[in-house]
């Protein structure tokens, strides 16, 4: 089978072989066992990036963007190449759409497609949400992407696929769940985090909670992991060019970014942040002042500290260079939004319905929370 996504590859910035398949380097050596679980090593820069299953990786991540493609109609179903023309009507009147590189033609389902303006910077947490399986309470894996500069969501998924995924991509729960570090100190938070990290039994295993389907269910759950490889595979499909990303403070996340984007990475083009906040009063307007550095983590990671009276933030450069842009980095379109979904009857009632249903329930609305803020932003202009 063909490897059209490389999922195994060097995830070091400023690595030569950031990006590139086993296939292209002869640094790499595998499968190896130093840290007790299966991994590829990279001599060059001497990380060991655990391995992952690529075929079923590549089965999985295929069916899962052409089923976005022939919803969205954003990139090719089959070559998921971006460059598509309007082609002609089908006899019930809807708009087709044809790659311009294979000529495949097809009918979106979401009609009304408004143009997607490339974002400068994208900004990225995830979420967790109950849903009901086998038990109450179990739990989904949500990732939320937006245009930092607008708050539009450009992008939602959840752990939950419907689609036939290879029993090494499937998330186990094994009952430890990672405690909770709401109330500790910013600093310390940064700090307690890494430390989690290193206790997984790999960087990028996390245990979120228990997330069992109703019996007979349709669909299986991911490791969160892959859900995050799908999730920015999709905006790097949409949005090639994005040379500027905020992240929550996860791993995985800074791994699935590094990969997807790595072309531009490599060529040392692109910023990859981690940021965590703790926001008091969001209506402060007075400029943030800088603290000082600290250094967290088995990578030793740089993470400066700001404060804006009772507002605290921890920023960390993963991509090297000296930049000034730590003082405007904020997560405040992804705190808009969840502030938002929180107020929506549909969302908070939807602990007793299946993982499929919470997953449609989201993307419907994030559809409206992005088509409000249109109508919203046209209704001030119309007051002029
Ligand atoms: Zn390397
Ligand atoms: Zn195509």
């Amino acid at each position: 089978m063909l490897t059209l996504f490389t999922i195994n590859t060097c995830k070091s910035f400023g690595c030569r072989n950031l990006g590139l398949p086993i296939s292209a380097s002869a640094d790499y050596s595998w499968p190896d066992y130093r840290l007790g679980y299966p991994a590829l090593h990279c001599r060059a820069c001497g990380s060991y990036p655990p391995l992952f299953d690529e075929q079923q990786f590549n089965e999985w991540l295929s069916a899962h963007l052409s089923a976005y493609a022939s919803e969205n109609g954003h990139f090719c179903p089959e070559c998921y190449c971006n460059k598509t023309i309007c082609y002609g009507h089908n006899p019930r009147g809807t708009q087709r759409v044809q790659c311009r590189v294979c000529k495949k033609v097809w009918t979106p389902k979401q009609q009304n497609q408004r143009k997607i303006v490339p974002p400068e910077r994208i900004e990225t947490v995830p979420l967790i949400v109950p849903f009901q399986g086998r038990s109450a309470e179990q739990k989904l894996y949500v990732l939320l992407s937006f245009d930092a500069a607008s708050g539009n969501i450009l992008h939602i998924s959840t752990n939950f696929t419907q689609h036939y995924i290879g029993e090494t991509l499937r998330y186990r729960w094994r009952g430890n769940i990672e405690p909770d570090l709401h109330h500790s100190n910013i600093v310390t938070r940064v700090d307690m985090r890494e430390t989690q990290f290193l206790r997984r039994s790999q960087f990028d295993e996390i245990q979120y909670g228990s997330a069992v389907l109703k019996r007979n269910a349709r669909g299986a759950i991911l490791r969160p992991v892959i859900a995050a490889h799908g999730h920015f595979r999709v905006l790097s499909l949409l949005f090639p060019d994005v040379k500027r990303h905020v992240i929550s403070h996860e791993c995985f996340l800074r791994g699935a970014v590094i990969t997807v984007w790595a072309d531009l990475f490599r060529q040392r083009q692109g910023e990859l942040w981690f940021l965590e906040e703790e926001i008091n009063d969001s209506d402060i307007n007075i400029p943030w002042n800088f603290q000082g550095t600290t250094q967290h983590g088995w990578w030793q990671g740089q993470w400066q500290l700001w404060v804006q009276k009772k507002n605290r933030k921890m920023v960390c450069s993963l991509t090297g260079g000296v930049s000034n842009n730590a003082e405007t980095l904020s997560l405040t379109a992804s705190r808009h939004f969840i502030q938002w979904l929180y107020q929506q009857t549909i969302f908070t009632h939807s602990a007793q319905l299946s993982a499929g249903r919470v997953t449609q329930i989201l993307h419907s609305l994030a559809h409206d929370y992005n088509e409000k803020r249109v109508i919203k932003e046209t209704g001030c202009g119309s007051q002029k």
